[in-house]
């Protein structure tokens, strides 16, 4: 099928497009030079933004921990629901949406890549069933690998090289996009009730350190010549004063980076910039990290964003969640995965009148406004932690007017906006940045290159907004800019229509990328190994692997690793 999408403002980053009045041609599921202007449907969007689909870098929504936050949370599915109808399902869910209810709201708002970043590999098979049920997007899974206990074994007898065979063996054997490291050693520690409180505290039997962690993973990425970088949820996430540990986590692979390519992401660093000695003390420490990361280059980061709702907070992080259900004394699950890692659950309600919560709100979009390369900083809330995925257009009005702040930081709390550097910042991000920011800045970093651009050979994931930039002033309407980003005016994935005016018009599967990472010499899985998984773990060594058959439709990447 062939497809023109005439006269619209094209914002394309990736291939230095900003903002031309362009056609973009479609054919079989591909951008291309030209298409057969007589054969072709022609779309004409005068007057409308053109991008490539939005991707999500960072976004919780599949496997055993979603689901458990679902089961946890009926009041959450009461007051949201959808209808069904004669394309679509019905489904439930506000801040932890069903599968094809999650599948449709994105597409709704654009976007047409979601990458979920936690992903037991004990669990990968219920993750991959959950994103076979997720419509409408491509996905990726992020295997949670910092505290598996081949990573710490190999990393503390120095084996490191043995270490990225297993990396590249569990890759495939999960179907995995990205290394997921969370709060390095502490879930670990957590089996025992503990955590680590710095990046030289020692993981309990291991002899290893949550440094050794970070740098020997980071090492066995560029060995493998993954993708993506390391993605990683730092040491004492959620805790006043982990600014300094998120500034000491980055300078310790410092060293790492090479040519100014990035090796490690620090996910929702919203909730790693915190400053103050304890919760009264609590300030922002968004300027030290943004500081940092605007004289160095081995770094990308996402936002985690928070917004003043009725959310679910869920992570790897066991022992976080059992100080925040300490904290708050709502309802929690949490949970050890054996030899992998933990997880834990808690409900929260952000509040404006809070001052912490007013705090953090403040810090994510300093972070944002702060960093001034938009290639470094992506938007997410870290779905559902800081809030809704649907929460996004009200996110983008925050960064591209300084109007839409204020009316928001009108209602926070007062101490918490009287510290804040937020009311002096005068920046407002253009429709190019939010491009950046939304798909091809996270498209880059997760080096999926056919993604996040319209440049020839991509694929057609494209979203078309009804907003006009020529006649648009951003930073006055933000309302209209926010309402066009909310509801696409028409959302293509891989070439078919598949939403007009923030409907579903066609119903398709979109397919699960994993890495099919090449080593040289194969991973020497002894029977040792094989007895092991006998002794520590539930699943037998013959069944830990998820055949490809699991997926729906199944889009492996190659990669050639180095060992
Ligand atoms: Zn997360």
């Amino acid at each position: 099928m062939e497809l023109l999408i005439g006269n619209g403002f094209v914002y394309d980053p990736i291939n230095g497009v900003k903002g031309e009045r362009m056609d973009v041609a479609v054919k079989d599921g591909k951008i291309v030079d030209r298409v057969n202007e007589r054969a072709a449907k022609v779309l004409d969007v005068s007057g409308m933004l053109v991008m490539s689909g939005g991707v999500d870098i960072h976004t919780h929504i599949a496997g055993a921990e979603v689901n458990t936050g679902r089961l946890l949370r009926p009041e959450d599915h009461f007051k949201d629901f959808e209808r069904k109808t004669i394309l679509t399902r019905s489904g439930v869910g506000r801040s932890v949406p069903s599968t094809f209810t999650t599948g449709y709201r994105y597409s709704r708002m654009g976007y047409t890549t979601i990458m979920n970043p936690s992903m037991p590999p004990l669990e990968a098979k219920h993750t991959h069933e959950e994103l076979n049920d997720t419509p409408m997007v491509d996905k990726a899974s992020y295997p949670l690998l910092g505290d598996w206990w081949f990573t710490l074994e190999f990393l503390s007898s120095g084996n490191i090289e043995e270490l990225a065979r297993y990396v590249a063996w569990i890759m495939k054997s999960t179907r995995g996009y990205a290394i997921k490291v969370v709060n390095p050693g502490g879930l670990e520690a957590w089996g025992f009730g503990g955590n680590v409180k710095s990046l030289d505290d020692q993981v309990p039997n291991f002899c290893i350190t949550p440094r050794e962690i970070v740098r020997g993973l980071c090492k066995v990425n560029t060995m493998l010549n993954l993708p993506h970088t390391v993605h990683l949820h730092t040491n004492n996430l959620g805790k006043p004063g982990n600014f300094e540990t998120t500034l000491e986590t980055m300078k310790s692979v410092e060293d790492l980076g090479s040519r100014g390519k990035p090796v490690i992401h620090i996910t929702h660093c919203q909730f790693s910039a915190f400053e103050g000695d304890d919760w009264r003390s609590l300030a922002s420490g968004a300027d030290k990290i943004a500081d940092y990361v605007n004289n160095h280059s081995h770094v990308t980061l996402d936002m985690g964003q928070v917004i003043f709702t009725d959310t679910t907070t869920m992570t790897a992080d066991g022992p976080f969640q059992f100080g925040l259900y300490e904290l708050t004394g709502n309802k929690w699950t949490n949970h050890d995965v054996e030899t992998e890692t933990s997880a834990g659950i808690v409900p929260f309600h952000y509040r404006r009148k809070n001052y912490v919560h007013s705090i953090q709100w403040t810090i994510g979009l300093e972070l944002a406004l702060l960093i001034k390369d938009p290639w470094k900083i992506f938007m997410t809330t870290d779905h559902p932690n800081g809030g809704p995925f649907t929460s996004y257009p009200r996110i983008i009005a925050w960064l591209i007017s300084k109007k839409a702040r204020k009316a928001t930081l009108r209602k926070i709390n007062a101490r918490a906006r009287s510290r804040s550097i937020l009311p002096s910042i005068d920046r407002e991000l253009d429709f190019n940045e939010i491009a950046i920011m939304t798909r091809a800045g996270q498209a880059r970093a997760l080096g999926l290159v056919n993604k996040g651009h319209l440049g020839v050979g991509a694929d057609a994931d494209i979203a078309i907004y009804k907003v006009n930039p020529d006649k648009t002033d951003t930073s006055k309407q933000y309302k209209a800019v926010r309402k066009a980003f909310k509801r696409a005016a028409v959302t293509i994935k891989s070439g078919q229509i598949v939403v007009k005016d923030g409907e579903i018009v066609q119903n398709v599967d979109g397919s699960t990328i994993w890495l099919d990472v090449d080593v040289s010499k194969q991973a020497h899985i002894t029977d040792e190994i094989k007895h092991k998984f006998r002794q520590y773990w539930t699943v037998e060594f013959e069944n830990y692997p998820v055949t490809e058959h699991y997926l729906k439709a199944s889009r492996p990447i190659p990669v050639k690793a180095d060992v």
